[in-house]
């Protein structure tokens, strides 16, 4: 099945219900495997549009997103996106994995691009690959036309790379032009970034669906790496709180009730869907799910 917005983007926005996400990584232990297993059971009564499912840099860990993408199809009923990324294939490569997703049945990719090995500054395609999702997404479309629907990542405080937001945006552009169905976008805390972000989209003739992406955070020391990553900040109040909790269930509240509120702020807003960041856990996303029942209702 494909997510709703492929089959009726046109409606979408007047559309009654948003679509929940909810995005996991492949395990790489057995242990991982089972505890995944489990989340995922554990989150499917939350009846999620569909789930997503990353793309490793390893070459091993690649393999790995197709089937759990099936698994999640497959075995546990749910809709699955599979993530692909430029890293380390040629287009030959990439054609190979895409004819997998679709002979295990996945209809949904999210194609970006990846980022450089840690301590590697530039990132570097390789020979006979591509430099940039939009080549991906332009590849996808050239290659399997109406096969599936495509997703990719947005950056509302900017892309960590890009020269200014107005080349990021230009970027994201490229990319819808290059046949993108929706957009998800990078984690942020403050609405705020959201709203401008889609406000400059719009303004410069993006249509598509822009669809928040959320993480509760559990990990005060883990969140901060992912900072540092993507680029992503953490308003100063919040950080305040979180350092001040000595507990990880304090911190766990904390994360529950900050991305309970940015979601129901956005909900208010009409956004089209909310995708959740889990790390493969669900008490969390639950909590926040529940908190949301009222509102959904
Ligand atoms: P691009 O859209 O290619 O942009 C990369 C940079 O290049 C930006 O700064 C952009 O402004 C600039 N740029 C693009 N085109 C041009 C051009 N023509 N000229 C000049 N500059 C240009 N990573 C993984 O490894 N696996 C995953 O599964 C994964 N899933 C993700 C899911 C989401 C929703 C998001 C938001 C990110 C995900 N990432 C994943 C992280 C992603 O790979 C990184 O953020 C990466 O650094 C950029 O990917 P992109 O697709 O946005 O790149």
């Amino acid at each position: 099945m494909w997510v709703r917005w492929f089959v009726d983007s046109s409606t979408l926005l007047q559309s009654a219900r948003p679509v929940f996400s909810f995005e996991f990584f492949p395990p790489k232990t057995p242990q991982g495997e089972v505890a995944l297993f489990r989340t995922l059971h554990e989150l499917k009564p939350l009846e999620p549009g569909f789930v997503s499912i990353t793309y490793g840099a390893g070459g091993s860990e690649r393999s790995k997103t197709a089937e759990w993408a099936a698994r999640i199809q497959n075995e546990v009923g749910l809709v699955a996106m599979a993530h692909l990324t430029c890293v380390g294939s040629t287009r030959e490569e990439l054609r190979a994995i895409l004819q997998e997703y679709a002979r295990v049945g996945v209809q949904n990719i999210m194609a970006v691009r990846g980022d450089p090995p840690k301590g590697v500054r530039a990132f570097q395609p390789v020979a006979g690959g591509f430099r940039y999702a939009s080549e991906l997404i332009a590849f996808i479309r050239a290659e399997f036309g109406g096969t599936f629907a495509v997703a990719g990542g947005g950056y509302p405080e900017g892309h960590p790379e890009a020269a200014s937001l107005e080349a990021d945006l230009q970027n994201l552009q490229r990319k819808v032009d290059a046949g993108l169905d929706f957009v998800v976008t990078q984690l942020f805390f403050n609405n705020a970034l959201y709203f401008g972000f889609v406000e400059r989209a719009r303004r410069m003739g993006i249509t598509v669906p822009i669809v928040p992406g959320l993480m509760p955070i559990t990990d005060l020391a883990q969140i901060r790496r992912f900072m540092d990553m993507c680029g992503a900040s953490i308003p100063g109040p919040l950080l305040s709180r979180l350092e001040k909790a000595q507990t990880p269930e304090e911190v766990l509240e904390i994360g529950v009730e900050h991305t309970t509120r940015q979601a129901q702020e956005l909900l208010a807003a009409g956004v089209p869907g909310i995708h959740l960041y889990t790390l493969n856990k669900s008490p969390a996303t639950r909590r926040v799910m529940q908190n949301l029942q009222t509102v959904l209702r």
